[in-house]
């Protein structure tokens, strides 16, 4: 085959192919057309985003005034932000929320929907048929870290002294009673019983495991 037809054969696989060759793109958000209006911030096109990375508007919004810590709304196509804001730092929020809530991890494409199954938000891909759950970042320390197991091994200072004698101190949000401690000390404590809000503790020489 002679050069030249191979190339017309390449242009006119290129014409029968454009979605094919569009999809393997990066996926790009829309230019964001972001204005400062004294103590407020709006985003002129915000629908043009949710348009695109087919969300709900509100869903979005939400994510971004959490994220920016501001008060805001939606006002026709726009997004109106009640703070002076970055437009760097919107279109960040953004990508997170993309990157999140959108973009398949397997292919890469945007071609997805949400899915709430029981209680996990599950992202799949109508593209390639992937499937993974959304893990929402969170800015506060995850509940695990603020509850107390039978077997943990803490640090207790003990603030008081109980009827029966026993140290008590405060440790989270639990009262942790540790028998034979002194009020105004410190005590190392594994945690044997724990009843709702309430911990039995005993003291150990066991290396902290929290
Ligand atoms: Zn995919």
């Amino acid at each position: 085959m002679a050069d030249d037809d191979y190339f017309r054969l390449l242009d006119r696989a290129k014409d029968v192919l454009p979605e094919t060759i569009e999809n393997h793109e990066r996926f790009e958000l829309p230019e964001l057309d972001i204005l400062q209006e004294g103590k407020i911030t709006v985003l002129r096109n915000f629908i043009d985003v949710t348009d695109k990375v087919r969300r709900d508007p509100q869903h979005l919004l939400q994510f971004l005034l959490k994220e920016l810590g501001t008060p805001g709304n939606i006002d026709g196509r726009r997004a109106v932000f009640k703070a002076k804001i970055a437009p760097q730092n919107i279109k960040e929020k953004i990508e997170t929320y993309t990157e999140t809530y959108v973009i398949c991890s397997e292919c890469g494409l945007p071609d997805t929907k949400m899915i709430r199954e029981d209680r996990t938000l599950i992202l799949e891909c109508e593209a390639c048929g992937a499937r993974r759950s959304i893990n929402v970042r969170k800015s506060a320390k995850p509940d695990s870290a603020n509850v107390l197991r039978e077997g943990d091994i803490i640090d207790l200072f003990v603030s008081d002294i109980g009827k029966k004698g026993d140290g008590i101190g405060k440790y989270l949000d639990y009262l942790v009673i540790v028998p034979g401690s002194s009020k105004g000390t410190s005590v190392r404590a594994k945690i044997t019983n724990i009843s709702a809000k309430t911990a039995f503790g005993q003291a150990t020489t066991e290396a902290s495991t929290r």
